[in-house]
């Protein structure tokens, strides 16, 4: 694929400004992973990704626009550059975006914990201007079943490179994804992935109950788990995803923080986003898409939904 191609097969599908106040802004597609639950690999080919240059270009677009959060989106996100020719990689592209910028605020929006590598981690922590907060999918935390997935990894590998990050930038809030029933996971799998979830570095859990996918390798596997053992085990792992997540906002009550104003409420109020992704209510004057320091004063709410209460510092 020459460069224009490349523009082109992107198109303006690689811009996602609905948001208004932050920009998603896709530079890779496709996958070349064989994961046994996924059809993704199938429907959208191999891993394809845009150039250094179109993204940069695209890039300086957005901040002159205003924009002051990029979140930076992929299929295989981690594989970003490994088609091109030269080669380039996620970390030559995060090093491109800052240095051709101003970008307040960059964020990844999901990375596979095999390509964690120690490089990368320390490239995403030399930036104050990288949102500490990276989304690092587990799906299983027991080994036979991530095995069984296809997933190149094992937990303690999981652990270790989620870690690093933590231990680089102790903000960071990890977010990871979690399939719930899958095939020959049984109780005692699944209470692995508890314990295992429970002790690991995440903090924010978007769980889904296995659904055969029809064409894909985990379709044609024995010991499939009846829906509503799955869905029994989706509850479970949100309740401690909440608590997780309900844990790690409060540590934060107390500090000031850069937030960026979101949308207005009907009671003044503004939501906000901090770096590292805490929601937060801002009592003020704010401009949505504008980045602002605010205390944060308390924990409003419980569980997944709570927020913390701001005032503008
Ligand atoms: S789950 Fe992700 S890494 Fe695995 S095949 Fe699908 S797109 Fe690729």
């Amino acid at each position: 694929m020459t460069t224009k191609d490349r523009e082109t097969f992107f198109g303006a599908g690689a811009l996602d400004v609905s948001s208004r106040v932050r920009a998603f802004l896709k530079v890779q597609d496709g996958c070349n992973m064989v994961c046994a639950y996924c059809v993704i690999p199938s429907v959208r080919g191999g891993g394809r990704s845009r150039t250094v240059a179109g993204i940069v270009e695209d890039a300086q677009s957005l901040v002159a626009a205003g924009y002051n959060e990029i979140v930076i989106t992929g299929v295989h996100l981690g594989s970003y550059g490994r088609d091109l020719r030269p080669k380039e990689s996620l970390e030559s592209l995060v090093r491109a975006i800052l240095a051709d910028t101003d970008l307040p605020r960059l964020r990844i929006s999901s990375i596979e914990p095999m390509e964690l590598r120690e490089d990368l981690a320390v490239a995403l922590a030399e930036s104050d201007r990288v949102c500490h907060h990276f989304h690092v999918p587990l799906q299983s935390g027991e080994e036979r079943v991530l095995r069984s997935m296809r997933r190149p990894y094992n937990p303690e590998q999981y652990f270790e490179r989620a870690g690093r990050l933590v231990e680089l930038m102790p903000d960071t809030l990890i977010g990871s994804d979690i399939i719930a029933g899958f095939p020959g996971e049984d109780e005692a799998s699944f209470a692995e992935t508890m314990r295992f979830v429970e002790r690991s570095p995440i903090h924010h859990l978007h769980v889904f109950p296995y659904s055969a996918r029809p064409g894909t390798h985990a379709a044609t596997l024995g010991g499939q788990v009846p829906g509503d053992v799955a869905r029994r085990r989706s509850a479970e792992l949100r309740r401690l995803g909440a608590a997780k997540f309900t844990e790690f906002k409060k540590r934060f009550v107390g500090d000031t923080r850069q937030a960026l104003a979101l949308t207005q409420n009907a009671d003044g109020t503004f939501d906000g986003l901090t770096r590292n992704y805490l929601p937060v209510r801002m009592r003020g004057d704010y401009e949505s898409g504008k980045e602002y320091p605010v205390r944060l004063n308390e924990l409003w709410g419980s569980g997944l939904k709570s927020v913390l209460a701001a005032d503008r510092a």
